[in-house]
């Protein structure tokens, strides 16, 4: 507004100096990028031997934790609610013990006046070391969770219109507790949270094929998704979300379930089961990197495809 009413006071008074002030910041201008190098980067420290699996409660999973929330104050990203980024909360094991685990939950407000928040998740605690052996979870989840770091970096530079809450979930694999501690918290409550985007495994793929899940719920997300445009080297299917078809149902397979529970809209993106599923061999060398890459620039414009039509969705049932 003020740069606009500039424009009109240099073409009236044609005083030339004046235009200088109204140079558009190019920052503002600039397309939304994906660095794929950084999105390396992550993984390979996330899925590091040093980290030992990421478990929940052990010092893998609390560095990875503390990982997470550097590279999201570097951003010098809000917190989503109160003072910390961290939330942290009790995870009881079937043993009856209990460790702390730990989400990190950020925000990026939007430049408009809707109250409506996309929740941006993937989870970054994965298996931990059994009998020695470390599981590195490159894929699961690593690979989402770098996607997250690189979104908010991108968005972070040229904020989007809504608020995005960027969500790393912790105890994913303990039964999707971190995305419930979320789901059940005041944080949650407080905010109109009208879309939540999941990525869970969505760096390794021999077809490079990513799948779109939860459209059958919410078709019109379907409509959003259908209309941005292909990306070079990769092919989305819609699918894995048909209530009563046992394991091939996704729907509560990662942290997009507690928000569909809570009656919030989801999409979910990921790769269909591997060799590396859940298995040592799930390190970095086994992702694709041309997949990788597209599924980030994927992800990044169906942020923004939803940034500019979460305001006509429907309301969701509770
Ligand atoms: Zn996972």
């Amino acid at each position: 507004m003020l740069c606009r009413s500039l424009v009109h006071l240099v073409f009236l008074l044609t005083a030339s100096f004046l235009g200088t002030a109204c140079q558009p910041n190019p920052d503002d201008l600039q397309e939304r990028t994906i660095d794929t190098d950084r999105m390396m980067s992550h993984v390979s420290m996330l899925a590091a031997d040093e980290m030992s699996g990421r478990r929940t409660g052990t010092d893998g999973g609390v560095g990875a934790a503390r990982y997470v929330l550097q590279q999201m104050q570097a951003m010098a990203l809000q917190p989503a609610c109160g003072e910390q980024i961290e939330q942290t909360f009790s995870l009881v094991r079937r043993d009856g013990s209990s460790v702390e685990a730990t989400n990190l939950l950020a925000r990026i407000p939007g430049t408009g006046s809707s109250d409506a928040v996309i929740v941006v998740s993937a989870h970054f605690d994965h298996l931990g070391s059994r009998d020695g052996t470390v599981y590195n979870g490159a894929d699961d989840n690593a690979s989402g969770t770098a996607v997250l770091l690189e979104l908010a970096r991108s968005l972070a530079g040229a904020p989007p219109e809504h608020d995005v809450v960027f969500a790393a979930f912790d105890a994913e694999e303990s039964g999707l507790r971190g995305a419930s501690a979320f789901v059940e918290s005041d944080c949650f409550s407080a905010m109109n949270v009208g879309l939540n985007l999941n990525m869970d495994m969505v760096s390794r793929s021999d077809s490079a094929q990513l799948y779109t899940s939860g459209t059958l719920h919410y078709p019109f997300l379907r409509e959003v998704i259908e209309g941005v445009p292909p990306v070079e080297g990769m092919t989305i299917l819609f699918g894995h979300d048909e209530p009563g078809s046992g394991s091939d149902d996704w729907t509560f397979a990662s942290d997009h379930g507690p928000f569909h529970r809570a009656g919030v809209a989801f999409v979910y993106f990921g790769v269909e089961d591997h060799a590396g599923y859940h298995d040592p061999s799930d390190d970095i060398e086994a992702i694709t990197p041309d997949f990788f890459k597209a599924t980030g620039r994927f992800v990044l414009d169906v942020v923004e495809a939803m940034d500019s039509a979460i305001d006509s969705f429907p309301v969701v049932g509770q």
